[in-house]
């Protein structure tokens, strides 16, 4: 059993401390909306009144926040987890941020003699509730074998993935083929719906061929074929548009910094943009499909 500080107890977060407790960990939890720390409380964690108090609170502290804006505030600065965690705690944070702000977060930790991983995750909502995450992550390698029994209390796979920084450099590399790939799926389908070729049709040979992925058969973002998905519940989310937008930004600031040519990927944070713009932020990525089906009806 360990003692775990939680900062960020959203959609993410607050089903991953539910798992730390379920796991028999004493998890203390802080988050700006009180109603998420009440709701961490009735799960069976303490309340802490600050990111401080969290981070003091626990042999690990865990974060899950939504960028690198909030990672910089709640780690540094005199308020922060670097200068009010205990002297031994092991440091994690499972945000997807910039590659920048995880390696800029993971020197500062070092200097202030802290062990620190960037651990951000795959999954979603229903990964974390079901303790499925996959967990790609960076930093040194005896800090990672210290971390992966607590990381496996929430997820199912547990990758290093190289030195600090490493494991956002995966996230954002994995949902840029998520972007793009989900784009594709949408484009086929809207031509198979103007060649007249049935939307479960087109799912039942292309899921056995060549076009086969994750957006398609775990994910198909045409109503009917996949019970699960969100386009048979209105594209509730599930990742919302606004997410794959951001990743597929920080996809396209870290290509920009390495000058790496990825055009495709330039291409779907484009197209989520207008979606976005168009007043999706909060549907699920998915959802992006309507934006091909613009011509033939609803949006
Ligand atoms: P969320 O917005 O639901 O949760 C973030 C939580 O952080 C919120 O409860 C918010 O109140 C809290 N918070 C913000 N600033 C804070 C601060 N200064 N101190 C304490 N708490 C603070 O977001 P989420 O869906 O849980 O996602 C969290 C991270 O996980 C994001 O980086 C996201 O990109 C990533 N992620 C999300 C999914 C998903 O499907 N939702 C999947 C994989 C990765």
């Amino acid at each position: 059993m360990a003692t775990i500080g939680f900062i960020g107890l959203g959609n993410m977060g607050a089903p991953m401390a539910a798992n730390l407790i379920k796991a028999g960990h004493q998890v203390t939890g802080f988050d700006v909306v009180p109603k998420a720390v009440e709701a961490l409380v009735e799960k069976g964690g303490l309340a802490a009144a600050s990111a401080a108090d969290a981070a003091a609170a626990g042999e690990l502290v865990i974060t899950m926040l939504p960028a690198g804006a909030q990672v910089r505030s709640v780690y540094l600065g005199e308020s922060g987890v670097l200068a009010n965690a205990r002297k031994d705690a092991l440091l994690i944070d499972c945000s997807t941020i910039d590659v920048e702000t995880a390696r800029g977060v993971a020197a500062a930790a070092a200097e202030a003699r802290f062990d620190m991983l960037d651990a951000p995750v795959s999954g979603g909502v229903a990964g974390a509730e079901a303790a499925g995450l996959t967990f790609m992550v960076g930093g040194e390698a005896e800090v990672f074998a210290r971390a992966r029994p607590v990381l496996a209390a929430m997820g199912r796979t547990i990758i290093h993935a190289g030195p600090a920084g490493n494991g956002q450099a995966a996230k954002i590399c994995n949902n840029m083929i998520l972007g793009v790939s989900m784009i594709a799926v949408c484009e086929a389908f809207s031509l198979a719906e103007r060649l007249g070729l049935r939307a479960q049709t087109l799912f039942d040979i292309t899921a056995k061929s060549s076009g086969q992925c994750w957006a398609l058969t775990s994910y198909c973002p045409v109503p009917g074929p996949v019970s699960s998905s969100p386009a048979n519940h209105d594209y509730a989310p599930g990742f919302t548009a606004a997410m794959m937008l951001k990743d597929l930004r920080l996809a396209q600031q870290a290509a920009g910094a390495t000058a790496a040519p990825t055009p495709l990927g330039a291409a779907a944070a484009n197209l989520y943009q207008m979606f976005v713009d168009d007043g999706a932020a909060g549907l699920d990525f998915s959802g992006i499909y309507r934006l091909f089906r613009k011509p033939h009806g609803k949006i």
